[in-house]
């Protein structure tokens, strides 16, 4: 008998007889011979609401009631669960995090997994029982109840998973799987069937809502897989697995987008060591995250260094620079809002070449300039003009054969 974990996230448990569904899908991979853990999140919009609420009533909550508050939502869910798998005359038994003894640190709200003793997990699974665990929450060793960052479900499921050395993790969300781009951005984005968790670490840091990233290390750590797939439909989802050769073959795995950064340019910027280290030092002092960094080295004695920083941090960024400017030695300070990021992520970059140059022509065919430029081993980004971005994306999700009728999947997945 295999052991699988399943989470099904709040969308997919939003309503009754969504509840209903659900429990539908679990008793059939119960039946289908498996011992099934289920995770859930809270239904629907209940941990915004829950949020909403409390703004109400103090604009500034304590962290510590704040996730008393927030750890009801899952509370919730995982009972109706129970409930509705019991109608199916199954047997199913609700546990919250603490109760299945998950571990955290001590930070409220965001609070990491230290350790999971799934003994009562196991006990009840050996009594013939469908056991479902809330997500996304746990306590510290003092009995707090501590939450795990917004989307902490399937970090909850992966987590489990691994202390439990289930077969695969399966998460189950309102879409097919994970898309080659955001299909509100590029219609013709399609489902990707098998990729790495590197390449989603790199989809998910530029931007497109995959899962949670922590999730995704915990499985790359213990070599979980990970299944993404739809509630609703019984169609093959996306495996999230380590790297193998067959997977090389496809050099773009997915296209992101992003318009959440603005760009800030320092002209003049004394040309000698250190500089850089302080403009930097400085920016994050003040807490500030930097994301594509450029200098150029002209041939007078200084340097214009740009960077990207998240819009809702920008003003704070530009303050910092301008209030430091003379000790920095920075000259002049300029700020760009209107950009956008596009990026293509594969890890068949490693072993193809020519992947920038097709990138940057299809830009030139478009007449849309290239800003900046970065590159990891798996990931090339442009940041261009905040009107181009959709238009970029559309055309380099196309050159590289992403389209659902273009992609014909070389790499065979068997579940
Ligand atoms: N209910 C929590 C949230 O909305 C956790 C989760 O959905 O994974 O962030
Ligand atoms: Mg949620």
């Amino acid at each position: 008998m295999s052991l699988i974990v399943q989470k099904y996230g709040g969308s997919s448990v939003a309503n009754a007889e969504k509840i209903l569904r659900v429990a539908q899908r679990i008793v059939r991979t119960r039946k289908a011979g498996n011992k099934v853990v289920v995770v859930v999140s809270a239904m629907g919009d209940m941990t915004d609401d829950l949020i909403t609420l409390a703004d109400k009533i103090n604009k500034n909550p304590k962290e510590r009631e704040m996730d008393m508050l927030l750890a009801t939502g899952e509370q919730v869910s995982i009972a109706l669960l129970a409930m509705a798998i019991h109608k199916l005359g199954y047997e199913a038994v609700s546990f919250t995090g603490p109760q299945v003894g998950i571990i955290t640190d001590t930070f409220h709200s965001k609070a990491h997994i230290q350790d999971i003793s799934p003994g009562r997990i196991r006990k009840a699974l050996s009594a013939g029982k469908i056991v479902i665990v809330a997500g996304f929450q746990g306590q510290t060793l003092e009995g707090e109840i501590t939450t795990l960052g917004r989307g902490g479900s399937d970090l909850t499921a992966v987590a489990l998973a691994v202390a439990l050395k289930a077969r695969h993790c399966e998460i189950y969300t309102d879409v097919d799987g994970i898309y080659t781009a955001d299909p509100r951005v590029i219609p013709d984005a399609g489902k990707i069937d098998i990729v790495t968790y590197d390449e989603i670490l790199e989809l998910a840091s530029l931007g497109a809502k995959v899962m949670h990233s922590r999730s995704i290390e915990v499985g790359k750590k213990f070599n979980m897989p990970i299944w993404v797939c739809n509630s609703c439909k019984d169609v093959k989802g996306t495996l999230i697995t380590k790297e193998n050769k067959a997977m090389e073959e496809v050099v773009v795995s997915g296209v992101a987008l992003a318009d959440d950064e603005a760009k800030i340019t320092l002209f003049r910027v004394a040309d000698r060591p250190g500089v850089a280290a302080k403009v930097f030092q400085t920016l994050a002092d003040a807490n500030i995250n930097v994301d594509m960094i450029i200098q150029n080295k002209t041939k007078t004695h200084s340097t214009d260094i740009s960077f990207t920083v998240f819009k809702n941090e920008l003003q704070k960024a530009l303050k910092v620079v301008k209030d430091n400017a003379k000790k920095l030695g920075v000259g002049e300070v300029a700020s760009d809002e209107n950009i956008a990021k596009v990026s293509v992520v594969g890890i068949g970059m490693r072993s193809h070449s020519g992947i920038a140059s097709r990138m940057f022509s299809v830009l030139a065919e478009n007449r849309i300039n290239i800003e900046m430029i970065s590159t990891s081993e798996i990931k090339i980004s442009v940041v261009v003009a905040g009107d181009k971005g959709k238009l970029a994306a559309r055309k380099i999700h196309k050159a590289f054969g992403l389209g659902k009728k273009q992609r014909r999947s070389k790499v065979r997945v068997k579940r």
